[in-house]
């Protein structure tokens, strides 16, 4: 479809979306790492240090100088073409004591994402976006509620990763240095919707070092608003990633309007294809479930929930729902949310409620929306 009206508008701030960000070592297989090394006249090994260099020891662009294996002359033509900066950081915001850290990030093209860190006593976990936005438009969710801008290119999830990696090696977040131990795809976007480019990143989050980050495949979990086909296809990569299906009711008429995908595919057919899942990978799928104060909080609804999910390798997360700005939804009261827990528990279905981690600085489930107006603490660096 042509616009008649595109010549005369203004140009548009975000730039098309036909440019790619620029091409990264994360993006590139080591076989095209080391040719792309070759093409640059150094020897193949080159593109194996270097990649070390990020995945190892978390170097990026500006750390060019202590790549001290790499020769002075080479080192920036090979920084220049395998690492170049891809996202920097736009404004940094501390709570929970400082073991949460929300990171806002912008992207080449002036895109803005969020990347969340929080700290427990037992791991670390990075919650990473997948894109910028997102088309799925749970009316619920603060970064559904500004649509899709544009897909995250692979090292562009891949370098929100190491970054937290590096924060937390380098003793940035309170309580000393530590390793980065779980990924969550629950930031912005529907990953599944960014399919090739989120498994390929799964891919480099897992593979050792040159290849990757080298973490455990089953420490990364991916949530998706429920996109049956692309479950199947995961089911069918052997990455034995966590699932996470964001079910939220157990009925389709509430669901059609809690997750408005679940016209193209009922909680039936997302059940199916999570079973199936559970069944190829032999791990436990996690049904997300935002409890919503008189909306899918009532006691036949845990009934009916408990119902679809038992004798199932499953295990369900409740969510007190966040708040966000467009809807006035508040999250169920205590009692109901204890209620919900004791009738799942009953029927045998393991259910936990999800700490409120990152809500003061809406960077819990669901608040993400970086599109920078709803802040006026963000210093436009
Ligand atoms: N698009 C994917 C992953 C990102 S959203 C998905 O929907 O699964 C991550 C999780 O946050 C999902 O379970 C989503 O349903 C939940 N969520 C979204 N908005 C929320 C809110 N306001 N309160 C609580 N959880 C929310
Ligand atoms: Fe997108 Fe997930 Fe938010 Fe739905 S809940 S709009 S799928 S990010």
């Amino acid at each position: 479809m042509t616009d008649s009206s595109a010549a005369s508008a203004p140009l548009p701030l975000v730039r098309s979306a036909r440019v790619h960000p620029p091409r990264h070592l994360a993006d590139l297989t080591v076989e095209q790492r080391r040719e792309l090394a070759v093409s640059l006249g150094e020897p193949a090994f080159r593109a194996d240090q270097i990649s070390r260099h990020y995945f190892a020891r978390h170097l990026c662009a500006d750390d060019a100088e202590a790549m001290t294996d790499l020769p002075v002359a080479s080192r920036s033509g090979l920084v220049e073409a395998l690492l170049p900066v891809l996202l920097t950081p736009v404004n940094v915001m501390s709570c929970d004591g400082g073991d949460t850290r929300k990171t806002l990030w912008r992207a080449f093209d002036g895109v803005l994402i969020e990347s969340v860190l929080m700290r427990y006593p037992d791991r670390s976990t990075v919650c990473v976006s997948s894109q910028a936005g997102c088309g799925m438009g749970c009316p619920f969710c603060a970064t559904g509620q500004g649509g899709l801008t544009r897909n995250l290119s692979t090292a562009e999830i891949v370098d929100q990763v190491v970054a937290a990696a590096r924060t937390l090696v380098r003793g940035e977040l309170a309580g000393g240095p530590t390793r980065l131990s779980n990924v969550v795809f629950m930031g912005m976007g529907e990953p599944l919707a960014n399919y090739a480019t989120v498994i390929a990143a799964l891919r480099i989050l897992s593979g050792p070092a040159p290849v990757g980050l080298g973490l455990s495949a089953r420490s990364i979990t991916v949530s998706t608003v429920g996109l049956v086909p692309a479950i199947r296809r995961l089911a069918g990569t052997g990455l034995p990633v966590t699932l996470a299906v964001s079910l939220h009711a157990p009925d389709d008429e509430l669901r059609d309007r809690l997750v408005p995908v679940n016209r193209r595919w009922p909680v039936a057919e997302v059940l199916a294809a999570a079973w199936e899942y559970a069944e190829v990978t032999g791990r436990r799928v996690s049904i997300e479930y935002a409890l919503i104060d008189d909306v899918n909080d009532q006691p036949e609804r845990a009934d009916a929930l408990a119902g679809l999910l038992a004798g199932r390798l499953a295990h369900v997360n409740l969510i007190p729902l966040n708040p966000t700005r467009a809807v006035s939804w508040r999250a169920s009261e205590r009692g109901r949310e204890r209620e919900f827990v004791r009738r799942l528990r009953r029927r045998g279905i393991a259910a936990t409620v999800r700490d409120t981690r990152g809500r003061d600085i809406a960077a819990a489930c669901g608040q993400l929306a970086a599109d920078g107006s709803d802040r006026s603490d963000s210093a436009a660096g």
